[in-house]
C-alpha cells in the first residue's frame, strides 16, 4: 500500500483533545504501514514547508493556514466539524472523514442497544435483579415502536438496517430526498416534512453532522413534535443538543428518557446534571470508534491519491459543511 506513495511522507498529528494522545492512539500504525514516516506533533512541527497532511482531532485553530505545502486534511472521525470550526481553515485542501464499515457496526450496535435499552425497560429489570425481584412489564412489540433516525447517512442507513433486522419500523431523515434507499425505510426530507417525521418516531436517532443548520436541532421545537413519552438517543454531537430544553421535555413527561454519548462539555463535568437523572444514560462518546489501523490506512491511500491528481472517495463538501 505504501508503494502507492513516491517516498515516506510527513504527516502532522494536530490534536487537541484532553482525552487522546494522538502518537499513542496512532502513531505505531502509521510507523508500521510505512516504515521512514515523519511524524510531526503541534509542540514541536519542525520546518512547516515539510508537511503534507494533517491528521486532525480538534485540531490547534491557525495552525493549518500556516503549512504552505500541505495536501490532505484527515479527519480522525466520520465527523469533520472539529475542522470546520477554525475560522483560518484553507479551504482549497480536501478534507476527508473516515468511512468505514467498523464505525457503521460499531453505531449499529450502539443506536441498537440503545433502543432496545429504553424500549424493552432494561434498566427497570436491572433495578428489580439487584433486589432479586421477579416482575414483568407490559410487552409493547418492536413493530408498534418506530424509530426516526435525523441524518440518514452512511451511519444513520447502518442502524436503519439492524433495528429492522430486529422488527423495528424505521423512518429516516434527511435536507434532500435520497435515491436508492432500501424498502423498509421510509423517508422524509426537508423543513416541509420534518413534522411528519417527527409525529411517528417513539425514538429519535440524532446522526446528523454538525453544522451551522443543525446546531441547536434537539430543542423544544423538534420535542414538542414527537409523540409524548419518545426517546431520545444523540449519538451526533453534544452541540446539536439543547440541554436546558432536554430537561424540561423530561420533566414535562413529553420526553421519556434520553440516552446521550456526546456533548458539549467532554469530558462531562462530574457535577453535570445528567450524570444523576435517573432518565438519562451517559456514555462518554464511545457509540463508534475508529481503528487506528484503518484511520492510518485511509489517511495514507488519500494522500497517494492527492499526489496522483485523484479526488478521494470520503472528501467532503466544505461547502455543506459534511
Ligand atoms: P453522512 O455525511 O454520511 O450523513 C449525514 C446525513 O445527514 C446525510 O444523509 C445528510 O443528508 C443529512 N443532513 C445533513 N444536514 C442536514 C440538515 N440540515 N437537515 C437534514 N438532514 C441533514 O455522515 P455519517 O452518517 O458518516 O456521520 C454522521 C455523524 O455521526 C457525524 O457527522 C458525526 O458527528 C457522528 N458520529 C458520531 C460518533 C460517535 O461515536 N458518537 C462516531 C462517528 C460519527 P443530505 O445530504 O440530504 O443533507
Amino acid at each position: 500500500m505504501t508503494s502507492d506513495l513516491p517516498k515516506p511522507p510527513c504527516i502532522a498529528l494536530l490534536g487537541t483533545s484532553p482525552t487522546l494522545d494522538l502518537d499513542a492512539f496512532i502513531g505505531d500504525q502509521f510507523r508500521a504501514l510505512s516504515p521512514g514516516i515523519d511524524l510531526r506533533f503541534p509542540q514541536d512541527l519542525g520546518c512547516l514547508e515539510d508537511i503534507e497532511a494533517a491528521l486532525c482531532w480538534f485540531p490547534p485553530h491557525g495552525v493549518l493556514k500556516k503549512l504552505p505545502n500541505l495536501r490532505l486534511i484527515q479527519s480522525l472521525s466520520a465527523g469533520i466539524d472539529h475542522i470546520t470550526a477554525d475560522a483560518d481553515l484553507p479551504r482549497t485542501i480536501p478534507v476527508c472523514r473516515i468511512v468505514d464499515t467498523t464505525v457503521e457496526e460499531g453505531m449499529a450496535s450502539y443506536v441498537t442497544w440503545a433502543v432496545i435499552q429504553h424500549h424493552r425497560g432494561m434498566r427497570v429489570y436491572q433495578a428489580n435483579a439487584a433486589e432479586a425481584v421477579w416482575k414483568q412489564q407490559p410487552t409493547v412489540w418492536p413493530r408498534d415502536h418506530r424509530v426516526g433516525i435525523a441524518g440518514l447517512g452512511v451511519l444513520g442507513l447502518a442502524c436503519a438496517r439492524a433495528l429492522s433486522s430486529v422488527g423495528y419500523p424505521v423512518s429516516g431523515w434527511n435536507s434532500r430526498p435520497k435515491a436508492d434507499l432500501p424498502p423498509y425505510v421510509r423517508a422524509f426530507h426537508g423543513e416541509e416534512q420534518l413534522g411528519d417525521f417527527l409525529a411517528e418516531c417513539s425514538s429519535l436517532i440524532c446522526l446528523l453532522p454538525l453544522t451551522d443548520q443543525t446546531r441547536g436541532f434537539l430543542g423544544a421545537k423538534v420535542f414538542s413534535q414527537l409523540p409524548r413519552g419518545a426517546h431520545l438517543v444523540n449519538v451526533a454531537r453534544g452541540a446539536h443538543l439543547v440541554e436546558s430544553d432536554l430537561l424540561a421535555a423530561l420533566e414535562g413527561g413529553q420526553l421519556s428518557g434520553a440516552t446521550l454519548d456526546a456533548f458539549s462539555q467532554e469530558p462531562l463535568p462530574k457535577d453535570h446534571p445528567f450524570w444523576a437523572d435517573p432518565r438519562i444514560v451517559v456514555t462518554p462518546h464511545i457509540a463508534a470508534h475508529t481503528d487506528p489501523r484503518i484511520i492510518a490506512q485511509q489517511t495514507l491511500e488519500n494522500l497517494a491519491l492527492i499526489l496522483q491528481g485523484q479526488r478521494p472517495p470520503t472528501c467532503a463538501d466544505l461547502g455543506q459543511g459534511y
